[in-house]
């Protein structure tokens, strides 16, 4: 069972890159399916060259079990804490996609504007750590920055960081790898439609039909196999 999920894993890994929602920065972990106080997080490696012998089980306060000579991610207690705050979450992403990066910038809302883009939910909240923690290198390396920014998640699958990035919290690997793939997608549709004036968004109802409907095993299941084959998993 840990086996299994340690290959979709390290599949996350190259699909996050060859669909550069990650580049050199950027990871996923997932909750260990055997225990759920555990996880399972690459050491400081580019996602494009994780290997199954690079992830390290962590409990939910950052520790590594068994590091050997392996560096963690300066982030990893970003996954900790939020899998701390979120029993229902069972995989997470933390990127810096381009496209998403002026929501982290500028007062405008990144909001659903085409119908894969609602695997956002309706509200996408933006974290700023300077409010509590004032000047920092931005990254999420504390426990208590890394609470905070659970507290401004929530109970909702995606969240800014300002000046910085974003998180994707959901229940399974597909869906997390999923839901960051479309959160790039919609900012930069949504971006590109803001251009030329307010865009025709997305009602509540509908992105909650949409979101259910696009978490439902068929969809799921041909995201997952095309997305593999494009990282070089064929035959999923
Ligand atoms: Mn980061």
């Amino acid at each position: 069972m840990t086996e299994a999920l340690l290959r979709d894993l390290v599949i996350a890994n190259r699909i996050l890159a060859r669909d550069n929602v990650v580049d050199d920065f950027g990871h996923v972990s997932a909750r260990d399916p055997a225990d759920p106080r555990f996880f399972w997080l690459s050491r400081s490696r580019s996602p494009e060259l994780v290997e199954r012998d690079d992830l390290i089980r962590f409990d939910l306060d950052g520790v590594p079990q068994d590091p050997g000579h392996r560096k963690p991610y300066l982030e990893t207690i970003l996954h900790a804490r939020i899998y701390a705050a979120r029993p229902d979450v069972g995989a997470i992403v933390h990127h810096h996609a381009r496209a998403v990066l002026p929501f982290t910038m500028l007062p405008i809302p990144l909001r659903p504007v085409f119908h894969l883009g609602a695997l956002i939910g309706p509200e996408v909240p933006l974290w700023d750590s300077r409010h509590e923690f004032g000047d920092t290198a931005l990254i999420v390396d504390s426990a208590p920055m890394a609470d905070s920014l659970a507290r401004a998640l929530g109970p909702r699958p995606c969240a800014l960081l300002a000046r910085h990035g974003a998180v994707c919290a959901e229940a399974d690997l597909r869906r997390v790898v999923f839901t960051a793939i479309y959160m790039a997608e919609n900012a930069a549709l949504q971006m590109a439609a803001l251009a030329h004036g307010t865009p025709d968004y997305l009602s509540p109802g509908e992105i909650e039909r949409t979101r259910a409907m696009q978490f439902g095993e068929r969809p799921l299941s041909r995201a997952w196999a095309y997305r593999s084959a494009r990282a070089g998993f064929g035959g999923i």
